[in-house]
């Protein structure tokens, strides 16, 4: 028998980013634990196509693809949820993207296109979110951080400011909005296999330093996460707020 405090039937989930990677996985993990899900991405055609593919699993799912950087495209799919009588239970902020560039060489649009999409998204999207949780006194918000919440890293400047950002930015959605019934934590994954990491999965070198480094002597799977998604999403997290948990192989322990 499944333990209830980690039930998530009733429950609506917006996860940005998850028509593919650790989103994807994260989605899935909510979906098996009872919760419905709006699938997001920017590509249309993808959404649509994990859509067909958790239903195809008989999990309940639906479309909600936008830009997590565009303002008005958040806004307009919040009104969407509120005319179709959708409440977002659960908001996981995953959406992002990194590359890899010296400061020296990286053009300031660079810089603000990776400042957006990983880290003001979650601010817009999560305050969109917490006006309604306020409203309902209840809700869940499962931030994407990274090691780079914690270490910085050479050539990846922007992304790391970013998700140095998510910690505090969790930090201050638990600040205020713990009082209405809300918690916001977030979940710092190491090193994944994911498209993100191809090419440097495919590097020699990178691939050797990884499981060097990372005590589990391996890269992490995106299922990986599920567990630490599903704790964060249901009520057995119902006291924890403002944290962050590294998913990463015990890399943070020993660097
Ligand atoms: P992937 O590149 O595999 O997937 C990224 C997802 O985000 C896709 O679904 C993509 O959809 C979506 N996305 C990207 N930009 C936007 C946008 N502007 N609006 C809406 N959706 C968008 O990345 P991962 O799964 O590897 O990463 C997911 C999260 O986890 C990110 O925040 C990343 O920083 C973080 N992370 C990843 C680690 C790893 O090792 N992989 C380690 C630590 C953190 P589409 O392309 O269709 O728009």
């Amino acid at each position: 028998m499944s333990n209830p405090l980690f039930d998530l039937t009733g429950k609506t989930a917006l996860v940005t980013g998850s028509s593919r990677g650790l989103g994807r996985a994260m989605a899935e993990g909510l979906a098996v634990a009872g919760a419905r899900i709006l699938i997001n991405g920017t590509d249309p055609a993808r959404v649509a196509e994990t859509v067909a593919e958790f239903r195809a699993a008989g999990h309940a799912a639906d479309a909600a693809a936008f830009n997590v950087t565009a303002e008005d495209e958040i806004l307009r799919a919040f009104e969407g949820f509120d005319a179709a009588g959708i409440a977002v239970d659960i908001l996981v902020n995953n959406a992002g993207i990194q590359f890899r560039k010296p400061m020296v060489e990286l053009a300031t649009a660079d810089w603000q296109r990776v400042i957006d999409t990983n880290l003001t998204s979650a601010f817009m999207i999560g305050r969109e979110a917490a006006k309604r949780m306020i409203a309902r006194q209840s809700g869940k918000i499962i931030n994407i951080g990274s090691l780079t919440s914690e270490l910085a890293r050479a050539t990846v400047a922007p992304y790391t400011v970013a998700k140095g950002g998510i910690k505090m930015l969790t930090r201050a959605m638990a600040a205020e909005w713990a009082e209405h019934g809300i918690q916001a934590n977030a979940i710092g994954p190491g090193y994944m296999i994911t498209d993100m990491n191809q090419a440097l999965i495919d590097n020699p070198t990178f691939d050797a330093w990884v499981k060097g480094r990372t005590p589990a002597k391996r890269w992490g799977k995106p299922g990986e996460l599920v567990g630490t998604a599903v704790f964060l999403a249901s009520s057995a997290s119902d006291y924890v707020n403002g944290q962050i948990i590294y998913v990463d192989g015990g890399m943070l322990a020993v660097l």
